[in-house]
């Protein structure tokens, strides 16, 4: 595990994560008379959140972003590493001392709808928080909620309305004025917009953004358009297979990727032809079952620039010249990272 130094409480991000790993304890095909596996979900991810940043985690399906965020906020309990909020370890999940830090780190998950419970008027569900904490007289609930949904853009007509009548945009302006109600300093995103239209998609990230201005909010935000990512986000880790390949400025990184798997990302992003910097990058296949992890890089059976090295050697994430990190052989240039047919 990393030792950090000890950080004064003014520097000390908001949320600090280090060598975070969690396994699972699988079958593999079989079911009950397969073999027993580990899949191992998140390996060893580590970053820092800043109050009024936001991180951006990218990746295809099953690459380990929501399990990163489901430990970040205690819902996993990790195998391995640490996450620190507000300089305090994470409290095991379920305990009192867990729920009180929960009020801090509030979630916003992809779907409004099924979020909130249809047969409520969101007014009482921006509310509830505030009744299961049991913060403030109950006399200041109403008027508290009404603040909120001002907040996010609609007004006290609103609060007796279903979410059946609400557009899917309104919805999440809900979801989010219910996570908001309790005060929180994180929130962790979680496709917060793709489910929504297009055109409803940009007043959203407005709204997050203005939201993140006013409450000096961190935001984990996980998605997987690289787009919505380089318009909100200050800092984008993308990951593969559990563990974190590229990390630094999204202009940097969804510009000019240095590792293969973002540049194969950045090449999927639809643009004209005309308006392409390089050829489009296709990779083969689809990501290997995380049980058989490959050895050395776990993108080589995938990787067009894949060198003898790559299929023995796991590459570590480190700083390239220009500050973003990076784990690739080639990307840095290393010794023995010569084309596999030359190996
Ligand atoms: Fe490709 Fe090798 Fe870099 Fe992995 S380390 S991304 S296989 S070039």
């Amino acid at each position: 595990m990393t030792d950090t130094p000890i950080v004064p409480p003014a520097d000390r991000p908001l949320l600090q994560v280090r060598d975070l790993a969690r396994a699972f304890h699988v079958r593999r095909a079989g079911g009950f008379f397969g073999r027993p596996a580990t899949l191992h979900a998140v390996d060893g991810v580590s970053f820092d959140l800043r109050r009024g940043r936001t991180l951006g985690i990218v990746g295809e399906s099953g690459c380990g972003k929501t399990t990163t965020a489901r430990l970040v906020l205690g819902v996993l309990t990790p195998t391995g590493g640490r996450v620190e909020f507000e300089g305090e370890a994470v409290p095991a999940p379920g305990t009192a001392a867990w729920r009180a830090l929960r009020r801090r780190m509030q979630m916003v998950y992809q779907d409004p709808l099924g979020a909130l419970d249809r047969r409520i008027p969101v007014g009482q569900q921006v509310m509830e928080p505030l009744a299961i904490h049991g913060i403030g007289a109950r006399a200041e609930w109403r008027s508290r909620a009404l603040e909120l949904l001002d907040a996010v853009g609609l007004g006290a007509t609103f609060f007796a309305r279903y979410p059946h009548e609400l557009s899917g945009g309104q919805r999440q302006r809900i979801v989010l004025a219910r996570a908001l109600i309790l005060e929180p300093s994180l929130l962790v995103c979680d496709e917060p917009i793709s489910a929504l239209d297009v055109s409803i998609q940009a007043q959203v990230i407005n709204l997050l953004l203005d939201l993140q201005a006013r409450f000096d909010l961190g935001f984990l935000f996980i998605s997987h358009d690289l787009k919505v990512v380089r318009q909100i986000c200050h800092e984008v880790a993308v990951m593969y297979l559990g563990r974190i390949v590229e990390q630094g400025d999204p202009d940097q990184l969804l510009v000019e990727p240095a590792h293969p798997y973002t540049q194969a990302l950045v090449s999927a992003i639809p643009i004209a032809a005309a308006a392409r910097r390089r050829p489009r990058l296709i990779l083969k296949g689809d990501p290997p079952n995380p049980v058989d992890r490959p050895a050395g890089c776990s993108f080589h059976p995938r990787c067009p620039a894949a060198t003898a090295r790559c299929l023995v050697d796991i590459p570590a994430l480190k700083p390239l010249p220009d500050g973003r990190l990076v784990a690739c052989h080639v990307a840095h240039g290393e010794a023995g990272a010569r084309p596999r047919a030359a190996a």
